[in-house]
């Protein structure tokens, strides 16, 4: 195969199960947005759910949809949602998030359109800065209107962290007493409403912040949301990408390889093709600047990455032969290619790698 994401759904339950047990009595929402992560979003639903989670989180209407077509219930939709993407969230029977006391209306009005009940958790800006009501009395006034509807039901009070994962800042701890006094004061009225603020990263730091349930994405798919190397927290990769040795060529001192002739030899050496590119995701930072197991040994990407070859130096007397398997993330014999290490020389986050792994690759993947 010329490009493959190998998914070990296995892995996803075992992380879910792992991230249940941290959260002790309270509950798991599994983040399944933007398919899975690049994991593929109803095999994660689904495997998340056999690990304990209680409920689906994503971005979109479409997501929820696709979950609703999928037979998967129990979704809630954290993003903005137009009028229209209201209408398709509620038809999806999702749950939705209002922060703002002009809208709620509208959601009232859909609900009362569609013949359904939707579900409202309310949103407080404790200090990401992004979507939620930044007053505390907006918060209490969205909560009472909801639970005076009938068409709404008032399911929860959420927040969100800017620098959960920078662990011992000092904002962290200021959102969480912001939410804090928020949920105790709601709480107050309503026993029942679950209370939720902790992204993967704020599960694995403080207890403190994991209030009736946690909202876990990037843990789920066994990457370290401090951006180390997962198995520092327990956690195991799902996502594994492969590609196989299209060609091996001699190439002679002063020859260059790939557009621009970034890189040229500068003694006899070999040469392996993979064809695999930018176009499925092996971002185009990885010129001269990245590496992959072929054989169970590591060797230097070297020359540009195109949209669907790159090519690997494999030194003078190669080992490998055409056909060979080659790995770009994950492991191969006893070594590993994580995607926090591809993070780093691209300077950016594991997230943004396996949410990068292209549409043009097939996913395969492994049942529990
Ligand atoms: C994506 C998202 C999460 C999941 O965050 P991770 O760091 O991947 O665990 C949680 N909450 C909200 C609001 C999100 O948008």
């Amino acid at each position: 195969m010329r490009a493959l994401a190998r998914i070990d759904d296995g892995a996803i339950t075992r992380n879910c199960t792992r991230l249940t047990e941290a959260l002790g009595p309270a509950a798991l929402c599994a983040v399944v947005k933007a398919d899975g992560y690049g994991h593929g979003m109803v095999e994660s639903a689904r495997a998340a759910h056999a690990g304990g989670a209680s409920l689906l989180a994503v971005a979109t209407a479409t997501e929820a949809t696709a979950l609703r077509d999928a037979e998967i219930d129990g979704v809630l939709v954290m993003g903005a949602l137009s009028p229209a993407e209201l209408v398709e969230a509620a038809a999806a029977r999702a749950e939705v998030v209002v922060w703002d006391l002009d809208y709620l209306p509208t959601i009232a009005r859909v609900a009362r359109q569609s013949g359904t009940r939707i579900g409202v958790h309310v949103k407080f800006d404790s200090g990401m800065g992004r979507l939620g009501a930044r007053d505390p009395m907006v918060v209490h006034e969205l909560a009472e209107r909801i639970s005076g509807d009938a068409h709404l039901s008032l399911a929860g009070a959420m927040t969100h962290f800017a620098t959960a994962d920078e662990r011992g800042d000092d904002h962290f701890p200021t959102q969480l007493r912001r939410f804090t006094e928020v949920v105790e004061q709601l709480k107050q009225t309503y026993p029942a409403l679950i209370a939720h603020a902790a992204n993967s990263a704020a599960v694995l730091r403080d207890p403190a912040s994991h209030f009736d349930m946690a909202r876990c994405g990037v843990a789920i798919y066994g990457l370290d949301p401090f951006g180390v190397d997962p198995a520092l927290v327990g956690l195991e990769p799902a996502l594994r990408l492969s590609s196989y040795v299209a060609a091996v060529k001699a190439l002679d001192s002063g020859d260059s390889v790939g557009y621009g002739r970034t890189w040229i030899a500068e003694a006899p050496t070999s040469i392996a093709v993979l064809p695999i590119g930018y176009g499925d995701g092996v971002r185009r930072g990885l010129s001269d600047n990245g590496e992959v197991l072929i054989g169970g040994r590591r060797y230097p990407l070297v020359g540009t990455v195109s949209m669907d070859n790159v090519t690997v130096d494999l030194g003078p007397e190669p080992v490998v032969a055409a056909g060979e398997e080659a790995v770009l993330i994950g492991a191969q014999g006893s070594e590993r290619i994580l995607c926090e290490m591809l993070a780093k020389r691209l300077d950016t986050i594991n997230y943004e790698v396996t949410c990068g792994v292209g549409v043009r690759v097939p996913r395969e993947h492994l049942s529990a």
